[in-house]
């Protein structure tokens, strides 16, 4: 009996034990846990887009830098791929034709026409074009592209296309076109171009006709770090032009760009004025070398015909081709040159600051036409 007693208070008290146990750990885990939990690091708040920029300190590294944007100039071949789909469709269908018939060559004069090639310029290349593939015996259509891409390629060979200095500084650039075709942009870009290469710039605000020209091209000036002339809104334009000379030249600046008016109450009031400009520059022996004529590659065969009125008043030296990148049919170019007599200088092929290359004829019928086995 005494035995019995004896096992069940051993029984009692090992399970009264084994409870203060159990107890005992799940106090000590949760200890543990808030422990644990009060040296955790505390979720950051949401950022406060009014609170001031995080200075970093020891304990708080700066954020990495970010990855540094691709620079340089873009590929042509990349940006003319909308301006390519023109030409490449026609010559696509050409190519899977096989052999070359008469209604092989009137799709050819077709596809020319359709990528703004213009009327004149593709009788030419046509004419041309027979004439190759006759002295070659090439009687297979895939076999007319690369021939057609020396054809427009040597069409486009031989011009002078250099952006010309003046033998001292400062050298001017007047740069004319229609309102909306990119003239303030092509400035930042030139401008942004001259300022990485370390020389100053001025840029004259000479279209004081339209009351925010002068506050657009300001803005740009800022953002290149370029220096602006400008005028009152109706100032004198030739007189905000002359002031940027003297003032490129007090500052040791390399170049003046001259914005000026794309648009006035007349066309005969803006060539005046274009002129009048021309001249007033010219008082400074050699500096003005070249007159940039923007156009916008989207307009198409309509803008030939501004075009020429620029031609025919202000001496048009060169042309800057922009928006190549939208849905500009690449034809163009050989229409200006064989139309207006005039060299394209540059292509625009974008809104950012690298989106301005020189025009290489080569480069640009590679990336237009393509290859016989791509299209
Ligand atoms: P402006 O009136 O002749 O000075 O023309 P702006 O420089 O103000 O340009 C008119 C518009 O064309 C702006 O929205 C520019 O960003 C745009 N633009 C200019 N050049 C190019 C280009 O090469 N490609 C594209 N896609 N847009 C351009």
């Amino acid at each position: 009996m005494t035995g019995a007693l004896v096992l069940i208070a051993i029984f009692v008290l090992a399970v009264f034990l084994i409870a203060l146990g159990l107890g005992l750990s799940r106090r000590s885990a949760r200890r543990e846990a808030e422990a644990s939990a009060a040296a955790a690091p505390v979720a950051p708040p949401r950022a406060d887009p009014t609170a001031a920029p995080e200075v970093p300190t020891a304990e708080t590294p700066p954020p990495a830098a970010p990855a540094p944007a691709p620079t340089g100039p873009p590929r042509l071949s990349d940006r003319l791929a909308r301006a390519r789909s023109a030409l490449a469709g026609g010559l696509g269908s050409l190519v899977r034709r096989g052999r070359i018939d008469e209604e092989a060559w009137d799709d050819l004069e077709e596809t020319l026409l359709l990528a703004d090639v213009g009327i004149t310029t593709s009788v030419g290349v046509m004419e041309a074009l027979r004439a190759r593939a006759s002295a070659a015996g090439v009687t297979d259509a895939a076999a007319l592209v690369p021939l057609l891409r020396t054809e427009l390629t040597d069409r486009l060979r031989g011009a002078d296309r250099a952006l010309h200095r003046a033998d001292a500084d400062p050298t001017v650039w007047l740069i004319v076109g229609v309102n909306g075709v990119g003239k303030t942009t092509t400035i930042a870009k030139l401008a942004g171009a001259e300022r990485r290469d370390g020389c100053r710039v001025v840029v004259a605000a000479a279209d004081t006709f339209r009351a925010a020209a002068a506050g657009q091209l300001a803005m740009w000036a800022e953002r290149v770090d370029a220096e602006l002339v400008r005028g009152n809104e109706g100032a004198d334009p030739g007189a905000v032009a002359f002031d940027a000379v003297a003032a490129a030249r007090s500052r040791g600046a390399s170049l003046v760009l001259v914005d000026t008016a794309g648009r006035m109450h007349t066309k005969v009031n803006l060539m005046r004025e274009l002129e009048k400009i021309k001249r007033v520059v010219e008082r400074a022996p050699g500096a003005l070398q070249e007159v940039l004529l923007v156009l916008d590659a989207t307009t198409g065969q309509n803008g030939l015909v501004q075009a020429r009125e620029f031609t025919d008043s202000v001496g048009v030296t060169g042309v800057v081709l922009t928006k190549l990148d939208g849905t500009a049919k690449g034809g163009i170019v050989l229409a200006i040159e064989a139309d207006l007599g005039v060299p394209v200088k540059l292509v625009g092929v974008g809104e950012g600051q690298d989106d301005l290359v020189p025009f290489d004829p080569e480069e640009y019928v590679a990336a237009l036409v393509g290859d016989a086995d791509t299209l």
